[in-house]
């Protein structure tokens, strides 16, 4: 582990690449993770080209999504997969959780715009710079990224009390895909969480919002799957709240689990992500370049490996 000075005075620690790989059968998972995004083009100094097939990690990013400027810390190989026997892929990444964010697509109707403006109005020239048809928040309805699943909405929600119950946990991984302090105003980060028993796994996306005498914003994605069954539970919540409405110690600011139950359910979407049998998969084969169906080749290679 080495300290890096890159550009803009950050130190980090350039952490060599990890990996781990775990089978639950009929599941694969997988994390990557490593140091972050760096600053620059790492291979040229006008950058790599638009066509470059093997273009360096800044200029996917820059190219991709065209942000005015990235979070402070993005982690671009923090990668965590899931994958089926027979195909279907639920992964999360910094990247398609960055595509969410609202990019010179929106017209600063962020509901904390306002306060955000009175709060800062003695510093004109950092409001000037923050309040660009850009979400500077970093706010993300990001829900993870699927293939090969068929989506539905659903009545049943994830049995909390169950996963309450003490069962054994057999792995257990947090990532962080990324996070931006807001110039010292608060925090916006990402995070993944995984965690499998022997009878279920369970998963906590979160995206966490605090601006500091503002407003906090949790945005959740629960993914809860009990093995056996063909389909996996996905519960979707914001919750947000500007600092003068909420009557809890702001000690629990910093601590986004202490302080989401606190914060008022302002949207939801509860979703059943079904697991396609081999038999339903094979009507569909040949119909159309299907992802499942190279999803499915994919991991029946990584199979035969087993
Ligand atoms: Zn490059």
């Amino acid at each position: 582990m080495t300290a890096v000075k890159v550009h803009g005075g950050i130190d980090i620690l350039r952490l060599p690449v990890n990996e781990e790989e775990h089978v639950f059968p009929p599941w694969h998972i997988k994390y990557t993770q490593s140091h972050i995004l760096h600053s620059k083009c790492s291979k040229s100094e006008n950058g790599c080209g638009d066509q470059d097939a093997d273009a360096c990690q800044f200029c996917i990013y820059s190219r991709t999504l065209e942000m005015p400027h990235m979070p402070d810390m993005v982690f671009p190989n923090n990668i965590l997969t899931l994958k089926h026997r027979d195909g279907a892929i639920l992964q999360f990444n910094a990247l398609d959780a960055l595509k969410y964010v609202a990019n010179g697509k929106i017209n600063i109707q962020l509901a904390c715009a306002e306060a955000w403006k009175e709060s800062r109005s003695e510093n004109s020239e950092f409001l000037e710079e923050k309040v660009k048809p850009f979400d500077w928040t970093f706010t993300t309805s990001y829900t993870g990224t699927i293939s090969g699943f068929q989506l539905e909405e659903t009545n049943e929600r994830i049995d909390l009390d169950k996963l309450r119950r003490k069962e054994k946990i057999m792995f257990y991984h947090d990532l962080t895909l990324f996070e931006d302090e807001l110039h010292d105003n608060g925090i916006a980060a990402c995070s993944v969480k995984i965690r499998v028993m022997p009878t279920s796994f369970f998963i906590l996306l979160r995206y966490f919002l605090r601006i500091d005498n503002v407003m906090l914003r949790v945005k959740d994605t629960r993914i809860y799957h009990e093995f056996g069954h063909n389909y996996l539970l996905r519960e979707f919540t914001t919750r947000e709240a500007k600092v003068q409405d909420i009557r809890v110690s702001p000690a629990l600011f910093v601590e986004p689990s202490e302080i989401a139950p606190h914060l008022p359910l302002t949207e939801s979407h509860y979703h059943k992500l079904i697991i396609p049998s081999r038999e339903e998969l094979k009507v569909e084969e040949g119909t159309s370049t299907s992802v499942k169906n190279t999803n499915r080749k994919v991991y029946e290679e990584f199979y035969q490996r087993y």
